[in-house]
Order: C-alpha cells, then sequence, then structure tokens
C-alpha cells in the first residue's frame, strides 16, 4: 500500500507572524508506481483511440495522445513521492486552509492564501 507521510512546515505571510502546517506526502512503492505509470498510459492511448472520430482535430489528437502516454507514464515511474496538500491555519485571517500542490512542486513556495487571496509562503 502507500504509505502516507506527514512533514510540519511553516507558513508565512509577509506582515503576520508565521503558523504551521502539516504537508500530506503519499510514497509509492515500486509495484505501485508501476501501477500508477501503467494506468496514466493506458488514459492516454484510451483518448488517443477517443479521437480518432474526430474530424480535422484527430490528425494532432491521436500523435499528441499516444506521445503523451509514454512520457507521463515515465514521469510517474520515477515519482516515488507525491506532494498532496498543506494544512493548516493563514497567518493572516487564522482560518483553517488548504492548499493542493502539484506532484513537482517543492519548497519552499509562495503561493495564495485560498481564504483571503494573501500571498503566504510555505517552507519546510
Ligand atoms: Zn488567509
Amino acid at each position: 500500500m502507500a504509505e502516507k507521510k506527514e512533514r510540519i512546515v511553516q507558513i508565512k505571510s509577509e506582515e503576520e507572524p508565521h503558523g504551521e502546517g502539516v504537508l500530506h506526502i503519499t510514497h509509492y512503492k515500486k509495484s505501485e508506481r508501476i501501477k500508477r505509470a501503467a494506468a496514466v498510459l493506458g488514459l492516454c492511448w484510451l483518448g488517443a483511440a477517443g479521437s480518432i472520430p474526430i474530424v480535422i482535430a484527430h490528425w494532432v489528437l491521436v500523435p499528441g495522445f499516444l506521445i503523451a502516454g509514454p512520457v507521463f507514464g515515465y514521469i510517474r515511474l520515477n515519482q516515488a513521492t507525491v506532494k498532496e496538500h498543506i494544512s493548516g491555519r493563514c497567518p493572516v485571517n487564522d482560518k483553517d486552509i488548504k492548499i493542493d500542490m502539484e506532484p513537482s512542486e517543492e519548497l519552499p513556495k509562495w503561493t495564495y492564501c485560498p481564504a483571503c487571496n494573501k500571498a503566504i509562503q510555505l517552507i519546510e
């Protein structure tokens, strides 16, 4: 099974004292990475097959999906850890917030608070 881990991160804003948040990470074992890679490959090739009947656009979509399948599959295969999201409190207005992370995103990073739209920095 995929292993879920949590790491403490700091949520900073320019004016207020910083708050703490929790970064949720999922670790995938090799067998799970292969399954995830096969799933994205299958999905892309299904997209290629599905776009064959679309007139004109299929000249772009079919080769696009055929190439995207192995590319995204390879990326997934090498993705041992995936950063899911950060949950914590906004340092500006003290509301509970949840910030979704892209799997490839690294900390520290600047983003906007989903509750008050102020700039906040996430630091490990
Ligand atoms: Zn906020």
